[in-house]
């Protein structure tokens, strides 16, 4: 285990409290936490809560409750406070200030008064298939200033984005370019009377907090792009990044927070055993041929980001009734 006291590897579970944790969730934060520990790294918890309209009451603490209930822990969080507290994004949005106040001082950002849907958008994290068409440019002629003479117009602020693709070399996927003037255009870091977007807040918050991986899902792929532009106008350097396949139905639709039977809270409130839970995960992750009954730190020796299979999980019937199974007789 290699340990660098100041350069220290910090990773980050960052959920939105939406609607409960599944089955992928649980894989993929086990994934980024055995990333950062396996090499004796700090983790951090971040609850990601910008959007008001999807947020559902109670959401956060059974999201705080679920993944300890798995065997994950945090130095940094809501719950266990730290240096760069508070941890939950929507306490934070006066901090948020100072990345826009750089972007507007700069000149890369201009107020636009488009469709309401589009702006809307911006507070949720826009996982691949809630992409939109490119924005067409619409209100690039303004400048930051315009934005005093729209009065009470809601407008929201839009990332100049620059000519030509953005590349990085993802820990998981090999290098990946994508040009974000093709993928959506000048997309939203703010709105007026509301305040940051997710693209700003997941940025600026990353940056101050230290975070030196960023460890998700690869429906975020299509933000990373935009996210390393942000972290450029900032001046600073952005982190690792690992993009790990998603957990999907037999079908291959993904799994939705909406059905219950794969919800980490109906596992648990269940009754299931999270060791047998975390075994079948770390099976799933390739780092063992059968299902372990186990605990996360009883793998952070075996972790192997490249073992995962490049395809997304399949949670069949089997899965589920197998994690179930010992519960009548015992
Ligand atoms: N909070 C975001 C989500 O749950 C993820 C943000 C990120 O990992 O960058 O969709």
């Amino acid at each position: 285990m290699t340990l660098d006291a100041d350069h220290r590897t910090t990773g980050r579970l960052a959920p939105s409290p939406t609607g409960g944790l599944h089955l992928g969730h649980a894989r993929t934060f086990l994934i980024a936490w055995l990333s950062a520990r396996s090499r004796g790294g700090r983790m951090i918890f971040r609850l990601e809560d910008l959007d008001a309209t999807r947020t559902r009451p109670g959401a956060a603490e059974a999201t705080l409750v679920d993944l300890r209930w798995l065997g994950l822990d945090w130095d940094e969080g809501p719950d266990v406070g730290g240096p760069s507290a508070p941890y939950v994004q929507s306490w934070r949005k006066d901090a948020y200030r100072a990345s826009m106040d750089r972007f507007k001082g700069a000149g890369l950002v201009y107020p636009c008064t488009c469709t309401r849907a589009d702006i809307e958008r911006a507070a949720t994290a826009p996982h691949a298939e809630d992409e939109g068409p490119t924005y067409p440019g619409t209100c690039a002629g303004r400048t930051s200033e315009d934005a005093e003479a729209l009065g009470d117009r809601p407008f929201a602020w839009r990332f100049r984005v620059p000519e030509g693709p953005v590349e990085w070399l993802d820990r998981f996927r090999g290098p990946i370019k994508i040009d974000p003037a093709r993928l959506g255009g000048d997309f939203v870091v703010g709105r007026s009377g509301v305040g940051p977007s997710y693209q700003l807040a997941v940025v600026h918050d990353d940056a101050t907090m230290g975070v030196t991986e960023v460890v998700r899902g690869d429906d975020l792929i299509p933000s990373t792009p935009r996210q390393i532009l942000l972290y450029r106008a900032l001046g600073r350097e952005p982190p690792s990044f690992a993009h790990v396949p998603l957990a999907v139905e037999p079908g291959g639709r993904r799994l939705a927070k909406r059905d219950g039977s794969i919800k980490l809270a109906a596992l648990r409130e269940s009754g299931v055993d999270p060791a047998k839970l975390v075994g079948r995960l770390a099976h799933a992750c390739g780092w063992s041929d059968r299902v372990e009954p186990s605990s996360p730190d009883d793998w952070v020796g075996r972790f192997d980001l490249g073992a995962i299979p490049r395809e997304p999980w399949v949670v069949t019937p089997e899965v589920i009734a197998d994690l179930t199974s010992s519960l009548s007789g015992g």
